[in-house]
């Protein structure tokens, strides 16, 4: 009978999560939104979002406005640029618009 140590049972268990990893990674990209948000298309239309979103295609145009968590969010001024892009898990965004005085709106994006 062969004899498998407590070291090479370690060895073979690292092996297998190495091997897996990819595969995990790929299946599912943990980009999201959690809350409720306004986004934006690229054509400039804005959307609610709700719960979790992963992904979002606009209602007017059917632009993407949510691919994988990355999105641009509105703020309740209505900035929209490409200053609010957010990427991967998002629960909470400050508006990053600049203003006229020099400092940036800063508000709350999530509603
Ligand atoms: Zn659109
Ligand atoms: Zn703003």
């Amino acid at each position: 009978m062969s004899k498998i140590t407590r070291r090479d049972a370690i060895k073979l268990v690292a092996g297998a999560v190495v091997v897996a990893a990819p595969f995990t990674a790929a299946a599912a990209p943990d980009g999201f939104l959690e809350g409720t948000f306004y986004v934006r298309c690229k054509n400039g239309h804005d959307d609610k979002v709700e719960d979790i979103t992963r992904n979002h295609d606009c209602k007017t145009c059917g632009e993407k406005s949510v691919d994988g968590g990355t999105a641009i969010v509105v703020c309740p001024d209505g900035h929209g640029g490409p200053e609010n892009r957010v990427e991967g898990v998002t629960r909470q965004h400050q508006c990053q618009t600049r203003l006229p005085n020099g400092g940036i709106c800063g508000k709350q994006c999530r509603r």
